[in-house]
């Protein structure tokens, strides 16, 4: 039988790993910014980016982020507002705080250089198996398997795993097929190819099998049951919470918090939520002031991974001189307008950008 992707001369299917380099050489995507050197700073912070975030959105946010910290030492010397604000809008911070936290191990035990030993990899904040196999992998042309969202699916897929890959036993079998399927040479291509075939062929929904170089041995196509892999998370409802916000502000600025490192939104600048309080006790408490006038606004929902937060901002027209209240580490009067003083949430985003161009009454 003639195969597209076997042998030219008896049909014979070639290797898994043959057949995803052959595409690769062909299809594979090899302009992408964090592709033009080896340099393992920038394919970590690529690959950080990638984890939740697809690659065209990703692409600015790359850039401007090497623009301004372009070196693992720079970024270590950064402060960690610098940082997040770089990161605002790409959402999931626990990435942006990990990888400054993991720049300034790297600058402090690793003489600057991101560690070439995957164990050392491993132990930076923020970096799992996966991640430090990659990066090893595509910098230094180590031999080490991944098993990423793309590649957990089309391995899957392939060889009908079934079962949710968060299980620990669905998981080992998984790594067990990764490790198999990564070739001696060319590892580096190898693991580049089978990231792109599953974000660009072995799609989450609507996968191209008809191009794919998997096609003549995939288990689950030959079933019809491509959709079943790789199986889902058992379901669970997700909780609802709900929090006041208030938008303390006279005609030109308004107050920002910064927000604790642990927990959500952690060391980002955002509106204070009420809490228990009464506005009126808030603002005489926290600014020393009274409010002249409130504004209840739309309720704005966020959806975590873990759960929803329906925010209910409140519009606060201080009537006191701002300056009652000084600038501090973990408070300012934020001048609309003006560059932020660190990383914003983007819902607390949404309602700057929302006063600035005029708020809408509610009630
Ligand atoms: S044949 Fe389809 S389901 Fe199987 S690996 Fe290829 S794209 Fe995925």
């Amino acid at each position: 039988m003639r195969r597209a992707y076997g042998c030219n001369r008896c049909g014979i299917l070639t290797s898994f790993s043959n057949r995803v380099l052959k595409w690769f050489d062909v299809h594979g995507r090899k302009d992408l910014p964090w592709q033009q050197s080896n340099d393992a700073y920038r394919i970590w912070v690529s690959e950080i980016m990638l984890q939740q975030t697809q690659v065209q959105t990703v692409i600015p946010y790359f850039e401007r982020f090497m623009t301004r910290f372009p070196t693992v030492m720079a970024l270590a010397d950064a402060t960690l507002d610098d940082v997040l604000h770089h990161w605002s809008g790409l959402g999931y911070y626990a990435r942006a705080r990990n990888l400054h936290r993991a720049a300034v191990v790297i600058r402090d035990d690793h003489g600057g250089d991101f560690p070439s030993d995957i164990d050392d990899a491993v132990a930076l904040p923020g970096i799992g198996r996966s991640t430090a196999g990659a990066i090893l992998s595509l910098a230094h042309e180590q031999r080490h398997p991944i098993l990423d969202g793309n590649v957990k699916r089309v391995l899957a897929r392939h060889d009908a795993i079934a079962g949710w890959p968060g299980k620990t036993a669905v998981a080992q079998k998984l790594w067990t097929l990764a490790e198999k399927r990564t070739p001696k040479t060319r590892s580096s291509a190898y693991t580049q190819a089978i990231m792109d075939l599953g974000a660009t062929l072995c799609t989450r929904s609507n996968p191209a099998c008809d191009r794919c170089p998997l096609a003549d041995d995939c288990k689950a196509l030959a079933a019809q049951s491509v959709a079943e892999y790789p199986g889902r998370k058992p379901r669970k409802e997700k909780p609802l919470r709900q929090t006041t916000m208030l938008i303390a502000a006279n005609s030109e600025r308004v107050y920002l918090e910064r927000r604790p490192e642990a927990g959500i939104w952690g060391g980002l600048w955002s509106l204070p939520e009420l809490g228990g309080r009464t506005i009126e006790s808030w603002c005489r408490d926290e600014l020393d002031a009274a409010a002249a006038a409130t504004e209840r606004w739309q309720t704005l929902r966020h959806s975590f991974s873990h759960y929803d937060l329906d925010i209910q901002p409140i519009l606060v027209r201080v009537d006191a001189p701002l300056s009652k209240v000084a600038d501090c580490d973990n408070t300012t009067w934020y001048r609309l307008n003006e560059a932020p003083p660190g990383g914003i949430a983007a819902p607390v985003r949404k309602l700057l950008d929302h006063l600035n161009n005029g708020s809408t009454e509610e009630e």
